[in-house]
């Protein structure tokens, strides 16, 4: 006997009315996308339950990809028998001895299928008795149990079950909409990304750079990053902006405590561009309450003057030691602390405002003019695609 399924359960998309079929529809596709290069297997709903169906596979492959899935709140193995009680005790046998970790159990008997001749409580006895009498060291312990052998009873057949494996959680990607995600090479705004993708948003970056000041290391390093974030969906594109020019002319024209403020506007206004033009309804970044002189109160309040696009700020209340968490978990961190200039620490200066005012970033930009600038930049965007294909390799942060 081996395991032949692997249940997939999706908490907090179940409960989304409407919606709910669109949702779920998505989940599989995303499900399936991951699962691609696993010939023949397949990913299956029937009413309110999801299904790989393994074909042979080894699971334990297949259970890390779907670790990466969001909108999936658990999974658990599976063996699928025929609705015949020999063969359901077999399978719960098998369920309880491959479970790791414990030494104590309960059966849990769902008959959703009410042609079959024994009662749920009657089937949780009958199982209950035949794994103590088949094994020597588990006992049974109804209220905190260490595994679950599950059985659900359904029209086509029996579903068995024990260990259940945490999912990521969120909702799966696409039914989101698609955001215009701000990402620096720092370590702030791929989470920022990840925990907007966690929303079921889809990604689009921009990346603002100035060649030769920053390197073209600096660039590869936006590349690994969106490529690491590719794992929790598809491809994802990125929007390079030679920034060179336009921060030259900030440091030429505008006080030097203001240069911060307004070339983050202008920052701002070139990403609405590109929101434009594509479609997208809503920036994101990975600013965080307090941290530098850009993310105060006073200076979110200028800078945010220029466009009345949403931005999501997921991390805007999260502490530094959290957002590094999470940077870890998903495999970000190391590209992140890479050590290579990004345009901004380049061009700041050493002691930026940290309360501009919306009066003064005006008066000092009515001084200068960007306009044609603006313009000759965006023309010189290179947009490149990032496949999830190319998922970046952690192993290779040590060469760095
Ligand atoms: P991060 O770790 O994401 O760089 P940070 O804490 O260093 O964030 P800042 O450098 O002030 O903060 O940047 C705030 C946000 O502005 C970033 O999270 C990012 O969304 C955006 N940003 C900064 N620099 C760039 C850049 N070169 N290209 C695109 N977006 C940027
Ligand atoms: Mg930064």
């Amino acid at each position: 006997m081996q395991y032949d399924h692997i249940l997939i359960r999706y908490g907090e998309i179940g409960i989304k009315g409407k919606n709910k079929k669109k949702f779920i529809i998505r989940l599989q596709e995303n499900i399936q996308h991951k699962l691609k290069a696993f010939e023949n297997v397949k990913v299956k709903r029937t009413q309110g339950r999801m299904f790989v169906l393994l074909n042979g596979h080894d699971p334990m492959p297949i259970i890390d990809k779907c670790k990466d899935v969001f909108g999936i709140s658990s999974l658990s193995l599976a063996i699928k028998v025929k609705n015949e009680i020999e063969a359901i005790k077999e399978a719960a046998l098998f369920a309880l001895e491959n479970s790791t970790n414990c030494s104590t159990f309960k059966v849990s008997v769902k008959r959703i299928n009410k042609q079959f001749p024994m009662r749920s409580q009657e089937m949780n006895h009958i199982l209950g008795g035949y794994l103590l009498k088949k094994t020597n060291n588990y006992r049974v312990d109804v209220h905190q149990p260490d595994i679950e052998v599950k059985v659900e009873i359904r029209e086509e057949a029996t579903y068995v079950t024990s260990n259940i494996i945490k999912g990521l959680g969120g909702l799966p990607v696409g039914t989101g909409g698609k955001t215009l995600l701000l990402l620096s090479g720092g370590i702030d705004s791929p989470v920022a990304g990840y925990l907007a993708m966690k929303r079921g948003v889809q990604l689009e970056m921009i990346h603002f750079h100035s060649p030769p000041f920053t390197s073209e290391r600096a660039k590869q390093k936006v590349i690994d990053l969106t490529s690491q974030l590719t794992s929790f969906g598809k491809s994802i594109k990125i929007h390079m902006v030679p920034f060179t020019k336009l921060q030259q002319e900030i440091v030429r024209v505008i006080p030097s405590e203001y240069t911060m403020t307004i070339m983050r506007r202008i920052m701002l206004r070139i990403s609405e561009q590109i929101c434009q033009k594509e479609n997208i309804l809503s920036m994101t970044t990975g600013e965080n309450l307090g941290q530098v002189a850009s993310q105060t109160m006073e200076s979110m309040h200028a800078i945010n003057e220029v466009s009345n696009y949403p931005i999501l700020r997921p991390l805007i209340t999260m502490d530094k030691t959290d957002i590094i968490a999470v940077a870890k978990q998903i495999n970000t961190y190391g590209i992140s602390i890479r050590p290579y200039e990004d345009c901004c620490t380049i061009f700041v200066p050493k002691a930026p405002k940290t309360n501009p005012k919306r009066e003064k970033v005006n008066y000092f930009e009515s001084r200068a003019d960007f306009t044609d600038l603006i313009i000759e930049t965006v023309d010189q965007i290179e947009t490149i695609t990032i496949s999830d294909q190319q998922a970046y390799d952690t192993s290779m942060d040590d060469l760095f």
